[in-house]
């Protein structure tokens, strides 16, 4: 892999940009973040004593609106993996027509080892270090890996005491007593969901014969599986971070699901009511379950789980991305290669930052939709940038990651345009 994440990033940037047949102005105005503030974050623990927390926000690019994107809590997290998930979210807003740019936030924290209260001083702390960088009108966070609902909430209260106002629109993915939105919850899943049927029509699969592996059973991982499993696929495998479990039979995913929430482990169960038994699987790891001869698998986890060490030994069909860059750039030719159609992240996932656009729509208008609305409105968005990437992978012949990218570039690109290029001065 490239030296960090953010290289890594902008080596399919620099990739796609002649495919996409734009001004070099764009690809410049893309090659580096506009702005990234690093803070210290400080919070009285439980114990009495302060500890320091490192956090990042970083807006990335705002050519075509506001930044937006979510904050992720983890021990890994580095100002680097920000600043490249801030470019993704750039290009995902772009792919989705959503009046955004993109922007990311993150805190270095193991949040599983901070106690309820610890975790409310940190999401507060991160805020009041953050008050003059983000904003309604300027840049939105939401939820991302180990942060939800709750944590948003404190962080619009902690918005709202500091610059005393009410400003439900300063971040999305709030509980909907708050000012959310129904149907944020379940949005990201939904969208991958509605991806894999988009692209189920495409490849003649029928559900009842499509077999699906999920690495990662966070809140993606879970809606895209349960929604699938309705639809007839066949979910044959589930992961978490301790390891994951495969039947060629398929499991019923609610009842992984309520073993999950009780045990905090990934358990081949069948749950009738509360009594749950145990069925015939196979205990596998993480790496076991990417490299499943199935028809779809979906990382759900984390960026870098294929890489160009074990891109040759997946043999899944299609690859849906609900994660954030779980395939390194180095390893998208090796999956072309081998005939593998990914349906790339900033499609893929594109349903929770679309349902937060929503939410921010509803906050500006003071109106809230209903759970139908929102649904109705997700699933013609999603469909309508899926076809637009089909087209442009068609029209362009190459694979549905370079066709999103190449979609993005040309919107950013009439963004720059718009104000005039060299071309345009000079003639
Ligand atoms: N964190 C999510 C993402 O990576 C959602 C961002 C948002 O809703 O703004 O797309």
């Amino acid at each position: 892999m490239s030296e960090n994440l953010l290289d890594d990033a902008l080596s399919r940037i620099s990739r796609f940009a002649e495919q996409a047949d734009v001004a070099q102005e764009v690809i410049d105005s893309l090659m580096q973040p506009r702005a990234t503030k690093t803070a210290s974050l400080p919070v009285r623990m439980d114990s009495g004593a302060t500890e320091y927390f490192t956090g990042f926000r970083c807006h990335y690019n705002n050519q075509l609106g506001p930044t937006k994107g979510g904050i992720r809590f983890h021990p890994n997290v580095t100002l680097e993996e920000v600043q490249a998930l801030a470019l993704w979210m750039t290009i995902k807003c772009a792919v989705m027509d959503l009046p955004y740019g993109g922007g990311k936030g993150g805190i270095i924290v193991d949040p599983k080892k901070l106690s309820p209260m610890e975790l409310e001083r940190l999401s507060r702390a991160y805020v009041r270090a953050m008050a003059d960088f983000i904003g309604p009108q300027t840049d939105i966070p939401a939820p991302d890996v180990y942060t939800n609902a709750r944590i948003m909430g404190w962080m619009m209260d902690e918005y709202e005491a500091i610059h005393r106002v009410k400003a439900p629109g300063v971040i999305t993915g709030k509980p909907v007593r708050l000012g959310g939105s129904l149907g944020r919850d379940d949005a990201t899943g939904r969208g991958a969901y509605l991806c894999t049927l988009a692209l189920a029509r495409k490849q003649d699969l029928t559900p009842q014969d499509t077999s699906v592996a999920i690495q990662g059973f966070g809140n993606g991982g879970y809606h895209a599986a349960r929604l699938l499993q309705k639809a007839g696929f066949k979910i044959v495998a589930i992961s978490d971070s301790r390891g994951g479990i495969y039947s060629s039979e398929g499991f019923d995913v609610e009842s992984v699901y309520q073993e999950k929430q009780r045990s905090k482990q990934v358990k081949a169960v069948y749950c009738n009511a509360s009594v749950c038994e145990q069925v015939d699987h196979d205990a596998i790891s993480n790496e076991e379950l990417l490299e499943l001869d199935v028809d779809i698998l979906i990382p759900a986890a984390l960026e870098g789980v294929i890489h160009r060490g074990n891109a040759t030994k997946i043999r899944a069909r299609h690859l849906v991305e609900i994660a954030n860059g779980p395939v390194e750039a180095d390893a998208d030719e090796i999956l072309e290669e081998k005939g593998c159609i990914v349906v790339p992240d900033v499609l893929a996932n594109a349903g929770g930052v679309t349902v937060s656009y929503f939410e921010w729509v509803q906050n500006r208008q003071g109106y809230s939709w209903d759970a139908e609305t929102v649904q109705e409105r997700l699933s013609e968005r999603m469909e309508r940038a899926f076809e637009d990437i089909w087209e442009q992978s068609r029209q362009h012949n190459t694979g549905l990651r370079a066709a999103a990218y190449i979609l993005a570039l040309k919107r950013l690109g009439e963004a720059v345009e718009a104000h005039g290029t060299r071309n345009y001065f000079n003639s």
